[in-house]
């Protein structure tokens, strides 16, 4: 088969197997890797390849996507013993498309470059709907030719793709400041509508005008029409734990330039607690449901 059109798929969850299914509506091939194999059985049944391992797969094609949940696991799928850099031959490209940190992004890079591989750090927004209907914006850190030669795939899973610069961390740098002002905005939501549940006023009549007025946000639209109507912060999503895992790169990162960000430290201290009280695995917009939920107990208790 015609190498170019095989990609290597690693981390096939809610961001990774839409996108996956992307490149296979698009003529590739495609080659998936899981820890979960319910995740790789459903890459199998819309036509891809499963039953590999990293280090089969640096074998089997020339570039691997990767979307994992967190720094710690992509340090070892990349970095680890049975993981992709050390068990490559080089001339292989690699498109981290997870949101990391940026010294991992450039940790990752230096090893790569040792070994002749190409890396790229590219991080997505625009969410599980992004990923299925391939809108999403993708940021990207790394050489330029390597962004132009992968661009043509990227535009496969994505609308608004950007090369920011030639450091590997630069588009997560990007990303981190992007979802910081997430946090900012999912937590403006939550609590704008627990005035609007407290006083009785319609929310509905609320949504319908602060998107017309000032207030208006993409995330007030996402939080308001995908789940708080709806009283439903299971299906796709990206998960309050996610968001704090975002809002602590942010601010490590921030702590690093000597920065501040003194409602970050807020935001973080709310999320922790909400992963503590269970809404861990939950859309981050359940954060309205947990301010909902504390009232009711606070009144039970009086
Ligand atoms: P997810 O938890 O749904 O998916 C991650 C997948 O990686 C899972 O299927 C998991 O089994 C797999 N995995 C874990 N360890 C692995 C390993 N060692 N080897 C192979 N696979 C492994 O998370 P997601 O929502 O798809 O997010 C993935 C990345 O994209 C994260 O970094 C997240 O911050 C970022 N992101 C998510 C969204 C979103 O809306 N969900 C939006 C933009 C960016």
């Amino acid at each position: 088969m015609d190498r170019s059109k095989k990609v290597g798929f690693i981390g096939l969850g809610n961001m990774g197997l839409p996108m996956a299914k992307n490149l296979l509506a698009s003529g590739y091939t495609v080659y998936g890797v899981d820890v979960n194999k319910n995740s790789e059985d459903k890459l199998a049944e819309i036509g891809g390849k499963i039953g590999f391992t990293n280090q089969n797969l640096v074998k089997e094609v020339d570039l691997i996507f990767t979307s994992l949940p967190s720094p710690e696991i992509a340090e070892v799928v990349y970095l680890g013993e049975t993981g992709i850099i050390p068990n490559s031959e080089g001339n292989i490209t690699v498109v981290d498309l997870s949101t990391i940190s940026p010294d991992v992004n450039r940790k990752i890079a230096q090893a790569a470059e040792e070994k002749g591989v190409q890396y790229l750090g590219a991080p997505v927004s625009g969410s599980v709907l992004g990923a299925e209907n391939a809108t999403l914006s993708i940021m990207v850190g790394g050489k330029r030719e390597t962004f132009d030669a992968t661009l043509p795939h990227l535009k496969v899973l994505g609308k608004n793709i950007f090369h920011v610069g030639e450091d590997p961390g630069v588009g997560t740098v990007v990303k981190l400041i992007n979802n910081l002002m997430v946090g900012f905005h999912n937590q403006a939501v939550a609590e704008a509508l627990t005035i609007a549940e407290q006083s009785g006023v319609d929310h509905d009549v609320v949504y319908d005008i602060v998107n017309v007025s000032t207030g208006q946000s993409a995330l007030f639209t996402r939080n308001y029409q995908s789940f708080i109507s709806k009283n439903e912060y299971e299906e796709g999503a990206f998960t309050t734990s996610l968001l704090l895992k975002d809002l602590k790169l942010a601010k490590g990162y921030s702590d690093s330039l000597n920065a501040r960000l003194p409602l970050a430290e807020k935001l973080i201290e709310h999320y922790e607690d909400a992963v503590q009280k269970g809404y861990a695995n939950q859309d981050m917009s359940v954060s309205y449901a947990m301010i909902q939920d504390t009232i009711k107990s606070q009144l039970l208790e009086s």
